[in-house]
């Protein structure tokens, strides 16, 4: 047997004992006589690791249920700062925009894989929901596919006859928001005065303004014909109806009927012609004009408080591979442009798995929007 370790026992008994005389003659403290190094050294030591403890066992019950990683801040979470805003101020148009999606911009960073074409043919830039019509852009229809909306409206509203037509399109969405409303308010008086309005009609109300207030004054509020946006047929002005049920009196968008101004957005359709922005858009404000653009455009439109215009200008900036993305409540949607060729079909790229619609610009282009979640 080999011994030799009784040795290195004996040795490491030995450091043992002498750091436990150490440690007991820095505990043994008299304080009527002046510390020893042994007894300061002691103390600091215990008072640093006692610190160190608590510090760390703070640390971790703070940090308990926070989450790691890319967690949102608090504030952009749905349902706190909005909503508090909203409740503070209930009247305010700006707090009543579409709130942003949840999700984070990171969950939807605009990259579409799965790409094939369409054909489209060149004239097809002047169809679709998106096409502006302003004083620059004639419009290329003339009611081919307005109804009246005498015949297929529900009875939450009401028309100011049955010359009052709109693109079938969007029927079922305009008897949706009123039938909202209604239900809300039961309130029936809501008047569409006018809906599509042909160019020879608007030749007429052209030449009655400037015969009354010059072409100049003319201008600012009404458009030369072929160039009134009322062509669409994706047009409505609102007004109220009085009591005799013939007349009506201005729609300001004001008390009650501020919801649907308000609430548009969500049916696709957008105030037109804002205060503020008559130099965009060319016209004085009016409250009683709306136009329908499909609910993408028209969420992203009322979350910026822009105009067509400018939405034309950030989507001609917007290609496949850097769509806009556009969020409400949850839902996302991607838009980009594609500019038509000169000559002939133009390929657009759209994406195989969800799905998509395409509108032309009614200048040189098409805009495909899909609905990615
Ligand atoms: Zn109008």
């Amino acid at each position: 047997m080999n011994y030799n370790d009784n040795t290195k026992g004996t040795k490491n008994s030995g450091n043992l004992n002498a750091a436990a005389k150490f440690i007991k003659d820095a505990f043994t403290i008299d304080f009527d006589k002046p510390l020893t190094i042994k007894n300061q050294f002691m103390i600091l030591f215990v008072t640093l690791f006692i610190s160190t403890f608590l510090f760390t066992i703070v640390y971790f019950v703070h940090n308990a249920g926070v989450p790691s990683g890319n967690a949102e801040p608090v504030s952009n979470k749905p349902g706190t700062t909005q909503v508090e805003k909203t409740e503070s101020k209930p009247e305010s148009r700006t707090e009543s925009k579409p709130q942003e999606s949840s999700k984070s911009e990171s969950s939807y960073n605009g990259t579409l894989k799965n790409l094939t074409t369409v054909k489209k043919d060149h004239d097809e830039v002047y169809n679709g929901d998106l096409i502006l019509v302003n004083k620059d852009y004639a419009c290329h229809h003339d009611g081919e596919e307005t109804v009246s909306l005498l015949d297929v409206k529900t009875d939450t509203y009401v028309v100011s006859d049955a010359s009052v037509r709109v693109n079938e399109s969007i029927v079922d969405t305009v008897n949706n928001m009123f039938d909202d409303f209604y239900n809300i308010y039961g309130e029936s008086r809501v008047m569409i005065a006018c809906g599509y309005r042909s160019s020879s009609l608007q030749q007429e109300l052209f030449d009655a303004e400037t015969a009354d207030k010059g072409e100049e004054q003319a201008e600012e509020w009404v458009a030369p014909p072929g160039y009134s946006e009322h062509q669409t047929g994706l047009v409505m002005d609102l007004d109220l109806m009085v009591e005799d049920g013939i007349d009506g009196i201005d729609y300001d968008g004001q008390g009650i009927y501020s919801w649907i101004n308000e609430n548009c957005y969500k049916y696709g359709f957008i105030l037109r012609y804002l205060e503020g922005k008559e130099k965009i858009t060319g016209y004085e404000y009016e409250p009683w004009h709306f136009r329908y653009v499909g609910v993408p455009a028209a969420c992203y439109i009322t979350q910026n408080s822009i105009t067509l215009e400018e939405y034309m200008d950030k989507i001609q900036k917007s290609g496949v591979n850097n769509p806009l993305v556009i969020k409400d409540n949850g839902k996302v949607w991607y838009t980009y442009y594609v500019k038509a060729n000169e000559n002939g079909e133009t390929d657009v790229p759209v994406p195989v798995n969800y799905e998509y619609t395409i509108s032309g610009d009614n200048c040189d282009g098409f805009i495909v929007t899909a609905e990615i979640s």
